[in-house]
């Protein structure tokens, strides 16, 4: 896995211009069940990645944390909110809570496992969101995730594959073989 991500920025940036294209036109004409797509694109993908080698999202990048997330992850802690906040959080540009350090704290780095996962946070739970009802309006911060996330980057390859933009111009019939 490691060369896997050690490659990825670079695989993702060379790519970025066609997936930034082909999301445009997925936006411009939407297949019907593209929710039914992503599902199955997802589970085909998940099927064969294994988290517990990566946990790159864990090591580069921060969760929101929501306000429930605090609330149920303090009580875990049986912290004060104000103190879990303290210790573990920090304000973003975007007056969003995230974590004040990378790797996360709640990381085990021994195994990779995270060590609040019953109760982590809920953009954790959804990460890389590749599965979520209609996908093609999270193009930006998909975008994104192509570079930090081995398997969203082969999900949208797959996708691409899936879903042919340009021979069903009237975004009827669209091919889609499901899995690669
Ligand atoms: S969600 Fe993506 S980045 Fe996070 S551990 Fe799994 S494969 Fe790696
Ligand atoms: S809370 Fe758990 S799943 Fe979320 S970033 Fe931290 S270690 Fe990863």
């Amino acid at each position: 896995m490691e060369h896997i991500l050690t490659a990825l920025p670079e695989k993702a940036k060379d790519k970025y211009n066609e997936h930034k294209k082909f999301f445009a036109k997925i936006k411009k004409k939407t297949p019907k069940h593209l929710d039914n797509i992503m599902s199955e694109l997802h589970d085909a993908e998940f099927k064969k990645t294994d988290c517990l080698t990566c946990a790159n999202c864990c090591k580069t990048t921060s969760p929101i944390f929501t306000e429930k997330d605090i609330h149920r992850i303090s009580k875990h802690f049986r912290m004060k909110q104000q103190r879990f906040i303290e210790t573990y959080l920090e304000v973003d540009e975007d007056n969003f809570h995230v974590l004040k350090t990378a790797p996360c704290s709640f990381l085990d780095q021994q195994d990779n496992s995270c060590t609040i996962y019953d109760v982590r946070p809920k953009a954790c739970q959804e990460y890389p969101h590749t599965n979520r009802r209609n996908f093609h309006k999270i193009s930006e911060i998909t975008l994104v995730n192509t570079a930090i996330c081995p398997a969203a980057f082969n999900i949208v390859e797959a996708m691409q594959k899936a879903i042919d933009v340009g021979v069903n111009p009237k975004g009827k019939k669209y091919k889609f073989n499901g899995r690669d």
